[in-house]
């Protein structure tokens, strides 16, 4: 059974722009999967689709199985399974030191003390960010912010982590330091979805391949299947 499934969904902005048209997929865990797409594919509508902010015009979201109907309990139950690292990190960092950006979410979940001190330590070993844990986040570099972002979803352990173009505007040495990131983190229980238009990267990296084209699914199979029909 998918952890989540998208089944016949478009959505359709209120001035009229659709940005998905007719989408089906499969969500399982324990996957590397690049979403490849021009500016303007839908990437972003479709990400949004994943952790409920956006809900379909047509069609409908499958989670765990069942039909998702958009409840209040139900979003914010989906919402400590799919976590989403934004482009711009200053959008998901609010709090007055990295250490309280860190550990909101799993303190939101209700979790005991020692959780989530044991799960903010983890977060911060993952992404390299220890030494920064008293700093205020706003006066960090744009490098040192990224991964503060990645390791405040990180701690609410989500199933699906989602990454939107998570190199775009970092220099060589940045870029490399966020990729080491992502390569650790890809595990049984857990499944990594990033958008991208580094066609290289998700090469390397995914074992699948999802192609967005003006909001159409166009290719979704291995990296060498969707090279071998380009
Ligand atoms: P991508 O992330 O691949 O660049 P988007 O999902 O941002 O693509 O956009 C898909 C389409 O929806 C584009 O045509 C874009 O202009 C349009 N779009 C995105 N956001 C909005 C919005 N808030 N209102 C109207 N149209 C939008
Ligand atoms: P930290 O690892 O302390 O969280 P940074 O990742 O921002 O912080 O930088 C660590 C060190 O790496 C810096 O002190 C600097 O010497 C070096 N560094 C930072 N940015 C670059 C860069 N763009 N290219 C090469 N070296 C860099």
């Amino acid at each position: 059974q998918p952890f989540l499934e998208l089944k016949n969904v478009s959505y359709q902005y209120p001035d009229g722009t659709l940005a998905l048209n007719n989408i089906s997929l499969q969500i399982i865990t324990g996957k590397k999967i690049a979403l490849l797409g021009n500016n303007g594919a839908g990437k972003s509508t479709l990400l949004l689709h994943l952790n409920a902010v956006l809900a379909p015009t047509t069609g409908q979201l499958y989670y765990k199985g069942k039909d998702f109907t958009y409840k209040r309990k139900e979003k914010n139950k989906l919402r400590g399974d799919v976590g989403i690292v934004f482009q711009d990190p200053d959008t998901q960092l609010f709090s007055s030191s990295v250490y309280d950006d860190i550990q909101y979410g799993p303190r939101n979940m209700g979790l005991s003390k020692e959780e989530v001190e044991s799960r903010v330590l983890e977060a911060m070993e993952m992404t390299d960010t220890m030494s920064l844990k008293e700093k205020p986040p706003h006066f960090l570099s744009v490098g040192q912010k990224k991964r503060v972002a990645i390791a405040s979803v990180l701690s609410m352990k989500p199933a699906l982590m989602i990454f939107d173009e998570p190199t775009a505007g970092l220099d060589p040495y940045y870029t490399n330091r966020i990729l080491n990131i992502l390569n650790q983190l890809a595990t049984k229980e857990r499944t990594i979805l990033v958008s991208t238009h580094d066609v290289d990267f998700a090469y390397e990296w995914a074992d699948e391949i999802w192609l967005l084209s003006e909001g159409m699914l166009i290719a979704r199979n291995a990296p060498f299947e969707i090279f071998q029909d380009q």
